[in-house]
Formats: C-alpha cells, sequence, structure tokens
C-alpha cells in the first residue's frame, strides 16, 4: 500500500516509555497540545516492572495503561504504529502498517512531518553472537517477553508437578545486571503460586545465576555487590561468577572452559544495546552499542531538530546509565527546553544526570538501595526503606502520567490489591 502524508505535528515523540510518555504528558499539562506520540503498542506497562510480570503478576496488576487514555486525557495525540524511517532533510519519519495476528493490515504505513521530533525508543538485549541465544533462551525487553516467560514457568512447573520423580525445575539467568538479579529473586518465590497447582506438588524451582566477570553487578560499589549478593544467596539463588557463557541448547547453558548448566528456562540478561531500527536509520549516527550519538542537548549530532533520551540514546563523552530515572530526568529537561528552542529560538542548556542512587526489588530478599540526596553522599539503606524508595520510583512515574488525583487512586487501589489479591496469577 502506498504510504501517503497524513498529518503535519510540531512535536513529534516515539516511543511511550519511562521517558517518552513521561514526555508527552509533561508537555501536554504546560499547554503544548499539538504533540503527536507513535508507540508500537497500544498500551503502556512500565518497563521495570517486568521482573514481576514475569515472576506471575498479570498485565493488569502492573498497570497497563492504555496511551489513547492518557491522551485524551491531557490533550495530545496518540497513534499506533512502528518507526520504519526517518527523513532528517524534509523533517518527515515514516510509521509502518499496523497489523492484527492473521497479519491483516489494521492501520496502513503512514508519514508525518515534524518540527521536532524526539526518538524515545528504548533498547533490547544484546545476544553477544552467543549461539542459541534466540531459539532457546528468553530476554526481557517487553510485556510480551515477560508473559511468555511466566507462561514457560508455569507450563513447566505443572509438567513437573505431574511425574512421579520430579527434580527440581532449573532456571539459568544469564547475566547479573539489574535485570537479572530482580529477574532471579522474583522467579525464586514463583513457587509460592499456589494458584497453578497446590504448593506441596509444586516443585522446587532452583535458580543459578551467571555472571562472566569476578563479581555481580558491574559497575556498581562493592558494599553494594556485597549486599546484594548476600540477599539474593539467602533466598536460595545460586551466583557463579566467573563463568562466560559459549552456547545456550534446549536444556542447558554451557560456559567456555566446558561447564554445563542444566535449564528448564534460559533467561537471557545480558544489558542493553540500541533499537534494531537505528541499524537501519543511515542519516542518524550510532555508536557501538547501537545508540544514537547526542551532544549534552540531546539534540542527535546529525540534525538540531531531533533529540534522543533514555537507552537509545548516548550522550557523546557522558553517557547517563541506560535506567528508568536518567530517561526520567532527560523527558523532564526536554519538557522545559524543547518548547523554547522551538517556539522562541533558544539554544537548549546541556542535560546534566543527577544521580539519585540504585534501587532493587529483591522480592522476599527485602529491597536495597544506595541513595544520594541533594545534602549527603551515597548511603545504604535496606529492606523496609529500600523498599519504599523502589515504590517510590514507580509512584513518581504513576503521578507524572496520571496526575495526583488517578495517581493516588491507583496507588490505593494497588495497596488493597496486594492484600486481597492471590501473590501469583496462573497464566490465561
Ligand atoms: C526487569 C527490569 C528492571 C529494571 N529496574 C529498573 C529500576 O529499578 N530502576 C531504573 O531506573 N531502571 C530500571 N530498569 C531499566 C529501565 O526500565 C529502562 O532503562 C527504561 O525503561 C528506559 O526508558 P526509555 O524511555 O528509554 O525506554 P522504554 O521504557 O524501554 O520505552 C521504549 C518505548 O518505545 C517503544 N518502541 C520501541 N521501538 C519502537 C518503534 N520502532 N516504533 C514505535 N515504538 C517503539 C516501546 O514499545 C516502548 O514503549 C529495569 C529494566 C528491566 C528490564
Amino acid at each position: 500500500m502506498r504510504a501517503t502524508v497524513q498529518k503535519f505535528f510540531p512535536i513529534v515523540v516515539v516511543g511511550g516509555g519511562a521517558g517518552g510518555l513521561e514526555l508527552v504528558t509533561a508537555l501536554a499539562r504546560a499547554g503544548h497540545r499539538d504533540v503527536l506520540l507513535i508507540d508500537r503498542n497500544a498500551c503502556h506497562v512500565w518497563k521495570p516492572r517486568l521482573h514481576e510480570m514475569a515472576a506471575g503478576l498479570g498485565a493488569a496488576d502492573v498497570d497497563e495503561i492504555s496511551y489513547a487514555t492518557v491522551a485524551e486525557h491531557w490533550g495530545f495525540s496518540f497513534r499506533q504504529g512502528t518507526l520504519s524511517d526517518v527523513s532528517p532533510q524534509d523533517r518527515t519519519i515514516t510509521v509502518g502498517a499496523v497489523r492484527n495476528a492473521d497479519g491483516a493490515v489494521i492501520v496502513p504505513e503512514f508519514k508525518v512531518n515534524y518540527d521536532a521530533l524526539v526518538l524515545a525508543l528504548g533498547g533490547v538485549t544484546p545476544d553477544l553472537g552467543v549461539d542459541g541465544v534466540h531459539e532457546h533462551s528468553l530476554m526481557l525487553d517487553d510485556g510480551k517477553d515477560a508473559e511468555e516467560m511466566f507462561v514457560r514457568l508455569s507450563r513447566g512447573l505443572l509438567a513437573k508437578s505431574l511425574m512421579s520423580d520430579a527434580s527440581a525445575f532449573e532456571v539459568v539467568i544469564a547475566g547479573s545486571g539489574s535485570t537479572g538479579v530482580e529477574l532471579a529473586s522474583h522467579l525464586i518465590e514463583s513457587r509460592q503460586c499456589n494458584t497453578i497447582a497446590p504448593r506441596a506438588d509444586l516443585p522446587e524451582i532452583r535458580v543459578t545465576m551467571l555472571e562472566a566477570t569476578d563479581e555481580i553487578m558491574p559497575g556498581l560499589s562493592d558494599e553494594v555487590r556485597r549486599g546484594i549478593r548476600e540477599r539474593l544467596e539467602k533466598q536460595g539463588v545460586r551466583v557463579e561468577t566467573r563463568q562466560l557463557v559459549s552456547r545456550v541448547t534446549e536444556c542447558a547453558v554451557e560456559t567456555d572452559d566446558g561447564a554445563r548448566f542444566r535449564s528448564d528456562l534460559t533467561a537471557w540478561t545480558t544489558g542493553i544495546v540500541g533499537p534494531r531500527i537505528a541499524e537501519d536509520i543511515a542519516a542518524l549516527d550510532t555508536n557501538e552499542k547501537r545508540q544514537w550519538c547526542v551532544k549534552p542537548t540531546l539534540q542527535t549530532l546529525a540534525s538540531d531538530a531531533i533529540f534522543a533520551l533514555g537507552d537509545c540514546a548516548a550522550i557523546e563523552d557522558d553517557p547517563a546509565p541506560p535506567s528508568a530515572q536518567a530517561a526520567s530526568e532527560q523527558a523532564a529537561h526536554l519538557a522545559r527546553y524543547l518548547p523554547r528552542w522551538l517556539f522562541e529560538g533558544q539554544t537548549p542548556e546541556p542535560f546534566e544526570f543527577r544521580n539519585k542512587g540504585t534501587v532493587l526489588s529483591l522480592g522476599d530478599g527485602g529491597s536495597i538501595a544506595k541513595v544520594r540526596t541533594r545534602f549527603t553522599d551515597d548511603f545504604m539503606i535496606g529492606d523496609r526503606f529500600a523498599r519504599a524508595a523502589y515504590r517510590g520510583l514507580y509512584r513518581q512515574h504513576q503521578f507524572h502520567i496520571l496526575g495526583s488525583v488517578k495517581g493516588t487512586q491507583d496507588w490505593l487501589a494497588d495497596i488493597l490489591q496486594r492484600g486481597v489479591g492471590p501473590r501469583l496469577k496462573v497464566f490465561g
């Protein structure tokens, strides 16, 4: 089908994740209603909760939010579609057709002209060229991945519970960054899910986490790593360092020194690189991690009219970490400076990342956080305070996109649901 120029919007944001959705709501709340958000999905799920979905919470429990509803509420526009090209010369993007499960086109390919474009497409997990990763392991890049992981886990547990000599259900997680750590700690608790089968009938879940370097969570201080490792081991997670994975098979993970770890479910959580589409957009420069290179003002090197934020972007010489915290700060920065650049001709201020610390949720292993405030250096907090800090990050995101009234309603509903609802749900 022939692509047609559908519309012009002064500001177009592609990707409604942790950064993009906060940006469009902030712009609309400040009175800039001629903003278009494009996302390949119809609904938003906050990515830092994917490990909870993988361990059994349904999309509704992690507050899946319809983009159309948020758009209607704040007065910006939304179109579902997948970005397929960017043409900086004529300030146009191409958005691929949306198809249903049978492949039939629901929304045809369309083009949009912009004055300012923000790319907020997030990133994906790299396979690191390891044999068998795509065929035999699961990544945790979006809601569908998380649901699939829980389906495989539930089915595997059910199948084992029907065998007379049921051995443990083995989960191997390759990679010990925040995604791997949070996933390990939540998956090991999945056996408490008495909606799959009576607890007594379920096999033990064993979780092994493999890390290629000497210690888990590369990039964090020794104190934080020690705290995390202690908590994981207390939960029963087996942590194996200096294990460089060389091959993943249907039922095992093999390392370059010949070790073999039996696996009924392999999760691949080896960091983050830019989106695959970045390779196809010849006009925009990428770094070795396939992220779009941006100046400190978050403008791309190729065009001042194209900005990029969050996991899909890397600031020259001073990249911010791939985190929801950084994406959110960048969204707030652009909400302030992009309209001034566009409508008043002001040069945007450079973005400066204010690291507020690291917060990890480790299920029943508690939470752990290294926090930094304007008035203090880093300090460690544990359990109840860290859990509150973790929840606080999410609440902040909810309040950004829903506003204070709806945000408070959802918060209260969440507290009630946690009190009365099942810990985990069986797949539908
Ligand atoms: C399990 C897990 C736990 C985490 N825990 C934390 C944590 O505790 N704290 C923290 O700060 N960070 C955490 N992170 C990292 C954090 O989730 C990401 O860094 C953050 O979501 C990045 O935000 P973003 O806006 O750049 O991209 P994303 O939030 O990934 O959003 C990208 C959006 O772009 C859309 N999109 C992608 N490609 C296209 C396309 N071609 N066309 C149209 N739309 C497209 C996607 O559908 C998505 O909505 C965690 C991540 C994971 C996986």
